[in-house]
């Protein structure tokens, strides 16, 4: 079920490609997937067909818990989209994933003065639609 508050997000999930696809489709399951390399144990994002780390082509896609520290951030004052106008200020984060990737993501409902490098995060993944969903971050609880 799509909460309402986020179907305005719906038109900024950009079209999968077929590398990225398995990525947003775990999204729309609700899970935040990763590419694993069993050759080395790395994980990587984005989506590459190769892993960065030893060249291997034999990468595959696994589900992570995807919890992590805030590496850097920014806080937004001007809407840039219009379904972000109800948002402001609202965070955006570099998070320093556990798994090893780090990912960008905005942190909403939040004071963005509480915000700080080293903070816990999780992911926050919302439907925007019927079958897709987007990846925001929470703090971790
Ligand atoms: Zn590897």
């Amino acid at each position: 079920m799509v909460d309402s508050a986020f179907a305005p997000f719906a038109e900024l999930v950009p079209e999968a490609s077929e590398e990225t696809a398995p990525f947003w489709d775990g999204l729309a399951a609700g899970e935040l997937r990763l590419q694993h390399c069993p050759a080395c144990g790395s994980y990587q994002h984005p989506a590459e067909s190769f892993c960065y780390a030893c060249g291997s082509t034999d990468v595959a896609w696994e589900a992570v818990h995807g919890h992590g520290a805030v590496y850097s951030f920014i806080v937004v004052h001007q809407p840039y989209h219009a379904a972000f106008r109800d948002r402001l200020p609202y965070v955006v984060a570099t998070v320093q994933l556990d798994e090893g990737p780090r990912m960008l993501g905005p942190i909403f409902d939040i004071d963005p003065a509480a915000v700080a490098i080293g903070m816990r995060v999780q992911p926050r993944i919302e439907p925007v639609s019927a079958d897709r969903a987007a990846l925001f971050f929470a703090p971790e609880g």
